[in-house]
């Protein structure tokens, strides 16, 4: 039999932040409405909303403002740094899938001291008065709604061959993702999102349960890939 080994993924806002940074920074700057509220009746894409949003911002702000007031005011998980050790104790591979932007993830774990995560978010780029969003990892490929970047390729493309694919979300920009994983840990919209679509998953509040569960089935030898995640991964990597 073989020996299966985690891999684990993990959304940033409202997962490991415990708010949208992203909005944390338009209130912050700016104002979230009307935008907010074309982008939730569908009258807005998430793209657009971005480009139209990052319009407002003041011309003169700076990354590093944005950055020092995510400093002053982020806050994680109250396990997620024991989550990280704990990643790092069992020489389990970590990584950040965002939605989201880089910058702002690379603020957060600068505070809490976390060093050596891989993270991949979208960029936020200054051009002539305003900034605009990149989003580097865009895949027309994929048939996932309402994100800016897909998570599902570079989930993917960083999987070994005997890894398990564990994901770790709340909200929409994970619905592609649960897909393709083989464990889930799943709060909010995500969560409802798997029961609607019965897509087993473990309900989580904090970081310390997905721990347990994880040392839980490390214990008991129970790391194996999921059926219907294997047989997707397989149809992307026909489909790319
Ligand atoms: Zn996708």
């Amino acid at each position: 039999m073989k020996d299966w080994r985690l891999h684990i993924f993990s959304d940033f806002d409202g997962t490991i932040a415990l708010t949208d940074v992203c909005i944390d920074i338009i209130d912050k700057f700016s104002n979230r409405e009307p935008y907010l509220t074309l982008l939730a009746t569908g009258k807005l894409t998430l793209k657009d909303f971005w480009h139209q949003v990052l319009k407002t911002f003041p011309s003169n702000l700076s990354i590093e403002e944005m950055i020092q007031f995510v400093k002053q005011t982020v806050q994680v998980d109250p396990y997620f740094v024991e989550f990280v050790n704990f990643c790092k104790e069992n020489q389990i591979p970590f990584e950040i899938l965002s939605d989201g932007f880089d910058f702002y993830i690379q603020a957060t774990l600068d505070k809490f001291g976390i060093t050596d995560i891989p993270y991949f978010g979208n960029q936020l780029v200054k051009t002539n008065d305003h900034y605009e969003p990149v989003f580097v990892y865009a895949n027309e490929s994929c048939q996932c709604e309402n994100v800016g970047s897909c998570k599902r390729n570079i989930a993917l493309s960083r999987l070994a061959d005997d890894e398990v694919l564990v994901y770790i979300g709340d909200g929409y920009s994970d619905f592609c993702m649960v897909e393709y994983s083989d464990i889930i840990f799943a709060k909010s919209i995500l969560s409802r999102y798997c029961n609607e679509k019965r897509i087993p998953h473990y309900n989580f509040k904090t970081f310390l349960e997905i721990i347990n569960v994880l040392k839980k089935l490390l214990r008991e030898k129970k790391i194996k890939p999921r059926r219907q995640a294997q047989l997707n991964r397989k149809k992307a990597f026909e489909n790319e």
